[in-house]
């Protein structure tokens, strides 16, 4: 991977915060976009833009047919048997928000059960717990190791009859873990339970084969994988998005509608009521074809050896304490340091020009296992460099000398 040319990619990379050279380590929040996706949003916005699937007129046709090879792209790029299984949508929030809606509806009753993490973003939490209020049924959450590892052994006991889905994390957005995915799925298969798996933290790090993987959900979000804010995909089984009742009615979704009787319309367009964000969706396509041109193993190698060399360096701070330890991580480094709040080491770190995030991460049940109001995370992707890890560790310097 040659990093020069790619950061060439990224103009955000040249600006500067107070100015000082942008460190941009927050990429777990929303990553950077290449010049790939902003040319192609702003050639759809400002040369193809009309509405789509509705037009005979030349625009439109074309729009449409971006739209649809968008969604041929993700296809591939999860390896979903069908485009029908493809839906777009604003983002991961918005898929589980969807799956937590019209599974619910179809297959939840009052005592049910559902199984989440306890390292899960409120994402993959509250729409639970919605759910569960609707239907009075009961949220069981797999417990959390000190290292930051799902308990896996608890899992067994977790799983009941009342079981219809487990909703976990494939990498925590707090702590870097990835977890053994193929695991859950595996046991969850053998009492014929349905998973979802939340992908805005793997999607852009690690490759999905979700046919391989045989779960029955993957979730993630566009922005966090160098494409556009407000783009997200829900990938869904075929026959369970088939049963699963519509979300959100609108045009586009139904076949026909009469005030005695509405019908709906076929897969994936049943879930997508209403305009989408097509030209995001064109531009989650760009960006796609983007890091599937560099490779993600490519990707993936690269950025462990950042993570191997910036936990070496933090690491080297006898101030600092890491949470999320697993053994197998993605290129997240969650710390405390001096004991100090986290917000106060990020807005030092934030005057020298590097962004990092301090808080809960929304995950707060995860804080609350430690016994720690939020941490220090810095996300590293693909465009970072060493060197910019070794301004970072000057910076964690400057407030040890501001505070020590
Ligand atoms: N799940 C995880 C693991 C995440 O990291 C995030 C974003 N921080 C979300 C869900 C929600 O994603 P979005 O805000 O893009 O909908």
């Amino acid at each position: 991977m040659d990093i020069n040319k790619i950061r060439e990619d990224f103009p955000i990379l040249k600006e500067k915060a107070y100015g000082k050279p942008l460190v941009y380590f927050d990429n777990a929040a929303t990553t950077q976009k290449p010049i790939q996706v902003i040319n192609t949003i702003n050639e759809y916005n400002s040369r193809f833009n009309a509405n789509i699937h509705r037009g005979v007129h030349y625009l439109s046709d074309l729009t449409t047919n971006a739209f649809e090879k968008a969604r041929k792209t993700v296809q591939a790029f999860i390896n979903a048997k069908s485009d029908k299984e493809i839906i777009f949508t604003s983002g991961t929030t918005a898929s589980i928000n969807l799956v937590a809606f019209s599974f619910g509806e179809k297959f939840v009753k009052q005592g049910d059960e559902i199984i989440v993490s306890e390292m899960e973003h409120h994402s993959n939490i509250v729409p639970w717990q919605l759910l569960c209020e609707r239907k009075k049924a009961v949220l069981k959450v797999i417990p959390v190791t000190e290292a930051g590892e799902l308990e896996y052994e608890r899992i067994p006991e977790l799983i009941s009859e009342k079981t219809k889905l487990i909703a976990v994390t494939h990498v925590s957005n707090a702590l870097g873990t990835v977890n053994d995915i193929r695991r859950i799925i595996a046991l969850a298969k053998k009492h014929e339970i349905p998973v979802l798996i939340d992908g805005a933290q793997s999607a852009q790090h690690i490759k999905i084969d979700v046919q391989e993987l045989d779960c029955d959900f993957y979730v993630f979000s566009g922005h966090k994988i160098y494409g556009p804010t407000g783009t997200g995909v829900l990938y869904g089984k075929e026959n369970l998005l088939e049963e699963m009742v519509p979300w959100q009615g609108g045009g586009e979704m139904i076949r026909s509608v009469s005030f005695e009787k509405t019908t709906f319309n076929d897969l994936p367009f049943k879930f997508e009521a209403g305009t989408p964000n097509f030209v995001g969706a064109i531009g989650l396509g760009a960006a796609i074809d983007y890091i599937s041109a560099i490779g993600l193993k490519e990707i993936a190698n690269y950025e462990n050896t950042l993570l191997e060399y910036a936990s070496l360096q933090v690491g080297s701070f006898e101030e600092a304490r890491f949470y999320g330890t697993a053994k197998h991580k993605a290129s997240v480094l969650s710390f405390l340091f001096m004991g100090l709040n986290p917000y106060d080491v990020g807005t030092i770190l934030d005057k020298l020009g590097i962004a990092v995030r301090t808080g809960t991460h929304c995950a707060e049940p995860l804080m609350r296992k430690f016994k720690i109001t939020g941490t220090v995370r810095a996300s590293f992707s693909f465009y970072n460099t060493k060197e910019e890890i070794d301004v970072f560790v000057e910076g964690l310097k400057k407030v040890r000398r501001l505070f020590g």
